[in-house]
């Protein structure tokens, strides 16, 4: 007897290419049949067939207070009955934009948007605009959302697809787009002495999160900023996924290099579809209506979305709050590579803040090579046999893994104790 989830992707599947509204979705890169969620509350999830999960997706990264945060649904509830949108300017865009600036210090100035992939869109726009240059630099295995300029050697979907470069990205276009190894200092030095000047903007994952978890080597970002300095290019921090998870302040404050623009999502929106771009103030001026480079959007700054990521940053804005989630990310990676050693499946793990990769890799993880390296069936493997436990894992090899405020030191236990069986399953 097929399974309702199975049942619902074969409807799916005549209407919706693929069957899913975001490849990622798709169970590709581990097999078998996505499960339809119905229901999301705290650190759990229940599908359709009413199998509850542990769940370590937390929608991608937005639900750092867990599914369904109950001042996260009050504070939207009072506010959608007062009307969805305006088009207007609204108070509670500048609350955002306040709040941003004072969690944020690097942001001088914001720019509400609806997705990651608008705030990257619009950052690089800005930084060519603001240099008059073309060139950018991105890092392989990042990715910076489906923009046609940093679809070029890109992580997350497009990696676990094997379309890192997508067809339809004219050649024209991606021409401008130069490709680095991630944690290569040298490689980003060598081609700015050759083409530096050239170079509008630098835009990294601070944290790599589309290739797995892969933190930065030590002096990595301060290289970058050194190298936008002398060469006069703008150093973009794609801080979609890393923005108020790995610290408050996000992986410019972890990590002390401060970028001159921010790209902004997931967290920002509280699970409600937002982004954000901002940085330095002259940069920003050069931002329309204030100066020529054009943006805008229909739905930006909406009053739903607003409410719900004012409501989540408040609520995550305190000394506290990523140092307990850190420590239980940390428990539960370190845990699932002791779960390993203990039954011969060689595993490695990466962790920052309330982010985490685990690698069926008997070395440290540093680059995108190492990542590659890694033995992708037995994720897969792993992941199924997981999934069975109910404990719900990105569905791919090359995806970070989340906690959130609502995920307790018995789930961390949970998932360890089913994480020991499947392995001992796998030796
Ligand atoms: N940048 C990064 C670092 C991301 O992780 C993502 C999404 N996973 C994006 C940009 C794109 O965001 P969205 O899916 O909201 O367009």
């Amino acid at each position: 007897m097929a399974t309702r989830s199975e049942q619902l992707f074969a409807e799916a599947q005549k209407y919706i290419p693929g069957g899913v509204n975001s490849s990622v979705r798709a169970f590709k890169p581990v097999g078998g049949t996505p499960l339809f969620m119905e229901r999301g509350e705290g650190s759990r999830i229940w599908d359709a067939d009413g199998k509850e999960y542990i769940d370590y997706v937390g929608s991608w990264g937005p639900l750092i207070l867990g599914h369904a945060a109950p001042e996260v649904v009050t504070a939207i509830q009072e506010t959608v009955a007062r009307g969805t949108s305006f088009g207007t300017p609204t108070e509670l865009e500048t609350e955002m934009a306040r709040l941003i600036t004072e969690m944020v210090p690097s942001v001088d100035k914001v720019r509400m948007c609806n997705s990651g992939t608008e705030a990257t869109m619009s950052a690089l726009r800005l930084a060519r605009g603001y240099t008059n240059r073309d060139k950018v630099v991105k890092f392989e295995g990042n990715y910076h959302g489906h923009v046609d300029s940093l679809l070029v050697k890109a992580g997350s979907g497009a990696l676990s697809l094997g379309v890192p470069t997508s067809p339809g990205v004219p050649k024209d276009l991606a021409q401008h787009t130069h490709t680095l190894p991630y944690n290569d200092e040298d490689a980003a030095t060598a081609l700015f002495e050759d083409i530096g000047r050239e170079v509008a903007a630098v835009i990294v994952e601070p944290v790599a999160g589309n290739m797995g978890c892969v933190p930065p080597e030590p002096g990595f970002l301060q290289t970058l900023r050194e190298l936008c300095d002398s060469f006069g290019a703008v150093l973009i921090f794609d801080e979609v996924m890393t923005g108020f998870r790995v610290a408050a302040g996000g992986a410019q404050e972890y990590y002390h290099v401060t970028p001159d623009l921010t790209c902004l999502g997931k967290v920002i929106g509280g699970g409600m579809p937002v982004g954000a771009f901002g940085g330095k103030k002259e940069i920003m001026a050069h931002l329309s209506p204030e100066g020529p480079v054009y943006q805008a959007g229909t739905l930006s700054g909406n009053p739903v979305a607003m409410i719900a990521g004012v409501t989540t940053l408040k609520a995550l804005n305190n000394a506290h709050f990523h140092a307990d989630l850190g420590e239980r990310t940390a428990r539960l990676a370190q845990g699932l590579v002791e779960a390993g050693t203990e039954a011969g499946v060689p595993l490695t793990e990466n962790h920052v803040g309330a982010m985490f990769g685990v690698f069926f890799s008997d070395r440290p993880v540093r680059t995108f090579k190492d990542v590659a390296d890694a033995d992708a069936n037995r994720f897969a493997q792993f992941f199924h046999g997981m999934l069975e436990r109910g404990v719900y894992l990105a569905p791919s090899p090359f995806e970070a893994g989340f906690l959130s405020r609502a995920h307790s030191e018995a789930d961390v236990d949970a998932t360890l104790e089913a994480a020991r069986d499947v392995l001992s399953g796998m030796a």
